[in-house]
Formats: C-alpha cells, sequence, structure tokens
C-alpha cells in the first residue's frame, strides 16, 4: 500500500470516529495528477480542492471522473474559468465575486453551489465575510438564480494556537447551525493541522492537503493568491 492510500485509510478511521458523514475535499494544489489519481482511487475523498484557476484547467482534462473543488481566493478574472468545472467554490467572499459567478453560470447554463467563506477573527490580511454580515450577505445572494449558496468555509493560518483556532470553530459552528437547512448544510474547515478539532467543532468537509500528501515546502503560494 502507498504512503497516499495509507494516509487516508488512517485520516478517514479518526474522523469517521467522530463524524462518519464528515467529507474528505483532498487539498490537492502543487499536486501531480498520478497523485490524485491514487487519492482519488481510495474512493473516501469527495473531491480534490485547488486554489489557482490555471492549476485547475491544467488537471481538469486528465482526471474527468474527479470532483473538483475551488478552495482559494478566486479573482474576478478567472471566474470564467472555474464556472462549469466544480462541485462547490467554498471562497465566496464579496458581492462583486458573487456577480461574476453569477453572470458567468447564467452564461454556461448552470448553477454554482458555494459556501461563504468567514473571517470569523477579522484579519485584515485576510478575505472573508465577518461573522455579523453572514445574514445580510446571504440575503443579498438570494437574488443569484444561478448561485446556491450551500454553506459557509473558514481558513486557518498555519502554526495558529489551537486553542484560538478551537474557540473560532466554536463560533462559526454556531452560526452554521443558527442558518442551517436541506441546501444550507455544509460547513468546511479543518487542515492538516487541526482537522480533528474541526471535526470535533461541526465541520462536516475537512480539507487536508499534507497529511494526505505529505510536507510540502508551498512558500508564499500557500493561500493560492491567483495572479
Ligand atoms: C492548502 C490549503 C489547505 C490544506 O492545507 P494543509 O496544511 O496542507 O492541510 C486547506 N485549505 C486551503 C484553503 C488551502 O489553501
Amino acid at each position: 500500500m502507498s504512503k497516499i492510500t495509507e494516509n487516508i485509510l488512517k485520516l478517514t478511521e479518526i474522523i469517521s470516529k467522530i463524524n462518519s458523514s464528515c467529507e474528505i475535499v483532498a487539498a490537492s494544489k502543487t499536486r501531480s495528477v498520478e497523485e490524485i489519481a491514487e487519492a482519488y482511487g481510495t474512493g473516501k475523498i469527495s473531491a480534490f480542492g485547488e486554489n489557482r484557476a490555471q492549476e485547475l484547467c491544467e488537471k481538469y482534462p486528465s482526471l474527468p471522473n474527479v470532483s473538483w473543488d475551488f478552495i482559494g481566493r478566486l479573482q474576478l478574472n478567472k471566474v470564467k474559468y472555474v464556472v462549469g468545472k466544480t462541485r462547490l467554490i467554498h471562497s465566496l467572499d464579496s458581492l462583486p465575486l458573487a456577480e461574476e459567478i453569477e453572470k458567468q453560470s447564467a452564461k454556461f447554463g448552470v448553477v454554482t453551489d458555494v459556501l461563504i467563506e468567514i473571517n470569523a477573527d477579522k484579519e485584515q490580511s485576510k478575505g472573508g465575510i465577518y461573522l455579523e454580515e453572514t445574514e445580510s450577505f446571504l440575503e443579498k445572494l438570494s437574488v443569484f438564480s444561478h448561485i446556491r449558496t450551500c454553506g459557509m468555509m473558514a481558513v486557518t493560518e498555519r502554526n495558529a494556537d489551537i486553542n484560538k483556532v478551537k474557540d473560532t470553530f466554536d463560533k462559526i459552528y454556531v452560526k452554521f447551525d443558527g442558518l442551517k437547512t436541506e441546501v444550507f448544510r455544509y460547513l468546511s474547515m479543518g487542515m492538516s493541522d487541526n482537522y480533528i478539532a474541526a471535526v470535533e467543532a461541526g465541520a462536516n468537509i475537512i480539507r487536508p492537503g499534507r497529511v494526505i500528501f505529505g510536507e510540502r515546502n508551498y512558500g508564499e503560494t500557500r493561500r493560492g493568491e491567483d495572479s
């Protein structure tokens, strides 16, 4: 059994003890088509999460059976390359981005499923909607007939203090729990550093990368600033 398969089976075993219906979105930025194919072969990965439109477009034709999520910051001029390829865009964080997703989705004749990216700690360096703005943002999204808002997503800093991260996860869960419906049903949080805490806090999608594919130095491109 290869390392990737072994890692995924171990991960699945850990999270299924907490929430057996939690989905794994494998963060696959910088990972090869072969690595992704192997992870896909385990049958345990709901989708692969890419951060860059260009990288998604490059991998997309090679893996026709795979579902793709977009998890990085999405620039307005890249929306047209992503719409129609994704199961879920996790990183909707502004009205202009919603307007562009709506426009491109209408053009392609699709309805795009999205999550609202939350900036629970109001970090200036990050995008995302503040928790208390979630309802008003949802209301603004309700006019878009080609967007279906399926839940919330949060990104945490690498190496952040785990207790602080847990507080953040709890805060987000409370908001999610109050808004949850049959459609608004996903809470995407938790990466390699903190996926156990995320599932314990109520996440039903986690986005691990390194614990599946192994360590890699992402440098400055970790968050996938797509330029
Ligand atoms: C890279 C990335 C992840 C996974 O990070 P790891 O530390 O490798 O688990 C999850 N979410 C987003 C948005 C990412 O960019």
